[in-house]
């Protein structure tokens, strides 16, 4: 079996179709959705994410604010910038790109923000309503995977989702997304990490497997089953001599080899990475329905 390939690009791109008229239906209703964007430092990663995310608010007619701070930013001013934009009416969503400088204390930070506008989902009180299945934000990466997988038309419900990976921003709230009694959950799912005992007898079980641990080659085709679905969260840079700048990126799956066994299989780059920045936008959509009073 040759997988089908899941494109994260063109599912992003219809999403953001859907959305840039949803935007335009609400400006005529006097809405304007915005984007508060904080970035601190110069990280190359952070700089392209949060120009990326800049560029998709400008094509959908969203209103962003913009702020790039000096990597030696003091905590109380960043604070300061934070509280600002809670209390300003223009701004529905906030983001603060992570991480943040070692000197910062990022939780304090996520924990200012108003949960209200807290598009990335990160707030505990956002975590808190996701984990007891009461609408909220849905951190992006894991909600875009659940938007790869339905507008892919997997069956969710009854499967047995194998992750890999435990971290609070993609293994943790997708595990919690996914055994939601809901019907965009319903599934048995399985959580590894590195402490797991041989990892493959879990994956090996598994209808979905998801890899989101950071490393090239986590899963190969001796550990997964005939028809698995795989999604490949993982972002790696491994060096190559033939790009122009040395390196390119790879996910957490042998793809090559993987493909030829699963079903439905996501690349990388174009799989679940453009899905991140459309799950934002969709999140500061909602936000800004909710503080017009067109949403609950
Ligand atoms: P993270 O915080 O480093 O967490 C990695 C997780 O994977 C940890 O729970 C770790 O286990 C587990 N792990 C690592 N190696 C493993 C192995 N060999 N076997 C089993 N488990 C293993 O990473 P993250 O922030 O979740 O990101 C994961 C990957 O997704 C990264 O490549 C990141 O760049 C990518 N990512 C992509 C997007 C996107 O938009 N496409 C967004 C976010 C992240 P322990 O807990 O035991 O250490």
């Amino acid at each position: 079996m040759t997988a089908r390939i899941i494109d994260g690009k063109q599912v992003a791109a219809d999403m953001r179709a859907e959305l840039k008229q949803e935007v335009a239906g609400l400006k005529e209703q006097g809405i304007t959705p915005g984007l508060g964007v904080i970035l601190v430092g110069d990280d190359p990663a952070s700089v392209s994410y949060v120009t990326g995310k800049e560029r998709t608010c400008d094509e959908l007619g969203i209103y962003s604010d913009h702020h790039h701070l000096p990597a030696e930013t003091a905590q109380a001013d960043l604070m300061a910038l934070v509280r600002k934009m809670n209390a300003d009416p223009k701004i529905n969503g906030i983001l603060v790109q992570l991480p943040l400088p070692k000197h910062m204390d990022e939780s304090e930070v996520i924990f200012a923000i108003d949960p209200a506008k807290d598009v990335d989902g990160f707030h505990p009180v956002s975590v808190g309503k996701m984990v007891v299945g009461e609408k909220t934000f849905l951190p992006c990466t894991p909600h875009g995977v659940l938007h790869l997988l339905l507008r892919s038309g997997v069956q969710i419900e009854g499967s047995h989702v194998v992750i890999v990976g435990r971290s609070n921003i993609v293994g943790k709230p997708l595990a919690n997304m996914l055994i939601q009694k809901s019907p965009t959950g319903n599934a048995t799912v399985t959580v590894c990490h590195t402490r797991t005992k041989d990892l493959a007898h879990y994956t090996r079980q598994a209808d979905i497997v998801v890899a989101a641990a950071g490393r090239p080659n986590t899963i190969t085709a001796d550990m997964v089953k005939d028809g698995v679905v795989v999604i490949d969260v993982g972002v790696n840079r491994v060096e190559d001599a033939t790009k122009k700048r040395g390196y390119r990126l790879v996910g957490d799956v042998d793809f090559e080899v993987v493909k030829e066994k699963a079903s439905l299989i996501t690349p990388v780059p174009g799989g679940v990475g453009p899905m991140t920045i459309t799950m934002l936008m969709v999140n500061t959509v909602e936000s800004a329905k909710r503080a017009g009073g067109v949403s609950k």
